[in-house]
């Protein structure tokens, strides 16, 4: 089984993938925290836009078990 048209730019596909990935990157510029509960880092949210600066945890349950 052989056909002509392969191995005419097998790794187009993936190239282009691999940009746009790049692409997306960059443009995920988004401010960070680091959760006061868990400790990992999470990014803005459209919901924080107007507490952010308030925003200590990932998510509610964070918030509702943090350490003593
Ligand atoms: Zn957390």
């Amino acid at each position: 089984m052989t056909r002509s048209t392969d191995g005419q730019a097998p790794s187009w596909k993936a190239l282009t993938d691999v940009i746009a990935m790049a692409k997306m990157r960059k443009k995920a510029n988004l401010p960070q925290k680091t959760c006061a509960a868990c400790g990992r880092p999470f990014a803005w949210r459209k919901k924080w836009s107007r507490v952010w600066q308030d925003v200590r945890y990932c998510s509610e349950r964070c918030k509702n078990r943090r350490a003593t």
